[in-house]
């Protein structure tokens, strides 16, 4: 690679040690170029247009910093009160402003302005998901024409769910600003394409690239994965038992932000019909961890009620003095940590109702032991599933199907949970996080085309 890497994301990794499978991925591809990291500081605050050096070794980070304001309207308000509920198939949920909306774009008109202050003409630019989606049209208002990427880490949203957006054509012409648009799935390509199919301004070229007005752009899926060797090394290590005296002999676990896209009141109501079907000698557990996430926005306090609700009413009618059938873990438990329990559960629930991945299957499968593994119970709608099919797959919508597989995955014979493990774990090892980012970076470094002049002449003619 000739210039660096820049890589611009919401949130920029803060500490010595970098933690966590994408930050890791993307500190080892930054040190290699010598590369740079942009993104939003952890507080509030104002920045008057200069990023903030953040003391770092290997590679270059840069914060911008929040006010009060944009935080509220920009982050809590556009980014994850329309953009994140639109994607996740919650229209419902949405709730536009013209100040949020107007918030977005200004901040992405700023860290625009910033961001081409620091680049050089031959650095590779690669832009992390739905808080920057404008963030490329800005810079190329700005005369930047170097390669930028964009990978959309969440659901590309269906069709007809776009004319919900305040601008909706503008979705489209953001998007055709990036050299290269990375999505997790084959099914989020299908729902882009058709996006640019359904779009008089798009054209299809012979060369599988998409012709929008002046620029040309490239659509592919890059499924992510996590840190296969470190996971496996975390759930191995010797460790206390993270229960101590009090852990349950056989139990399920879920691990999940708390967020209404998980499918948790749904994984909750399926246990307790597991529960009422289960042979009575056995009192299995569902550990649900849950840390709080976005507690300003409504629907995640509504969320957050609801599963206390359930909580209390099926531990209310199941329990007994030395058996609690749900333990809800209302907070964050490290990643050696959850390795561990990963590794002690007999299975993993991943209900989404939408989800763009869902790292946290790919980290079940990594973690456990091959000779006497867990049953991974997958929604069909988390992106992950479209590979993995060797999991239990289950209609997070269905209470019946979800308790019919708990139960299966809790008797199944130990042959058959060696096999899907087998098979799942090839699944996880292909698509290692390091793999990941280098063929991404690759792929913007080599295959889009630039900027077609044939094309930007008669656009301008036309115009
Ligand atoms: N995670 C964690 N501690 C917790 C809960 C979750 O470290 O208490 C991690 C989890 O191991 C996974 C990530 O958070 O790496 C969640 O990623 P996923 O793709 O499953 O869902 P997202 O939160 O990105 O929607």
């Amino acid at each position: 690679m000739s210039g660096r890497l820049v890589v611009i994301s919401n949130r920029l990794p803060m500490g010595d040690n970098p933690s966590g499978g994408l930050v890791v991925a993307l500190h080892d591809a930054l040190t290699q170029s010598g590369g740079c990291w942009i993104g939003a500081h952890p507080e509030t605050g104002s920045d008057n247009g200069q990023f903030e050096q953040i003391e770092s070794v290997g590679y270059k980070r840069l914060a911008f910093r929040l006010s009060d304001r944009e935080f509220e309207q920009y982050y809590l308000g556009y980014a994850n009160s329309v953009l994140w509920p639109l994607c996740h198939r919650r229209p419902d949920l949405v709730s536009i402003t013209s100040d949020a909306y107007q918030c977005y774009e200004e901040v992405n008109r700023r860290v625009a302005r910033m961001v081409a202050s620091e680049l050089d003409p031959d650095d590779l630019v690669w832009v992390h998901d739905y808080h920057f989606i404008p963030l490329a049209r800005e810079l190329r208002a700005l005369g930047v024409e170097n390669r930028i990427g964009m990978f959309l880490h969440i659901p590309f949203p269906v069709l007809a769910d776009l004319s919900i957006l305040p601008d909706p054509e503008e979705f489209a012409d953001n998007l055709a600003h990036y050299n290269l648009i990375g999505l997790q799935t084959r099914g989020d390509v299908a729902r882009c394409l058709e996006m640019f199919r359904d779009d008089p301004r798009a054209e299809f070229m012979t060369d599988a690239s998409i012709k929008f007005r002046d620029r040309r752009t490239m659509v592919r899926s890059f499924p992510i994965g996590i840190d296969v060797a470190g996971f496996k090394a975390d759930a191995e290590q010797e460790m206390e038992d993270p229960f101590g005296a009090s852990g349950p002999d056989l139990f399920a676990i879920g691990v999940d932000r708390l967020d209404y896209s998980k499918g948790l009141p749904n994984r909750f109501r399926a246990f307790g019909r597991y529960l009422e079907l289960r042979p009575p000698e056995m009192r299995p557990c569902l550990v649900q961890i849950a840390p709080p996430t976005r507690q300003e926005v409504r629907a995640y306090q509504d969320i957050t009620e609801e599963l206390q609700g359930l909580t209390g009413q099926i531990n209310g009618r199941f329990a007994e003095l030395d058996w609690t059938p749900i333990r809800f873990i209302n907070r964050s438990v490290d990643r050696s940590r959850l390795a561990r329990l990963y590794r002690q559960a007999r299975s993993c629930l991943v209900t989404s109702l939408a989800d763009g991945m869902n790292l946290v299957a790919k980290e079940f499968i990594a973690a456990q032991d091959p000779a006497d593994p867990g049953v991974l119970i997958l929604s069909r709608f988390a992106g992950v599933a479209e590979d993995m099919v060797d999991a239990l797959l289950v209609n997070p919508y269905d209470i019946d199907d979800m308790a019919r597989a708990i139960d299966r995955a809790f008797q199944m014979p130990l042959e058959e949970r060696q096999e899907r493990h087998r098979r799942c774990l090839a699944v996880v090892e292909n698509s290692d996080v390091a793999h990941w980012s280098a063929n991404f970076v690759h792929v913007l470094q080599t295959e889009p085309p630039t900027r077609d002049f044939v094309s930007i002449m008669q656009w301008h003619i036309a115009n």
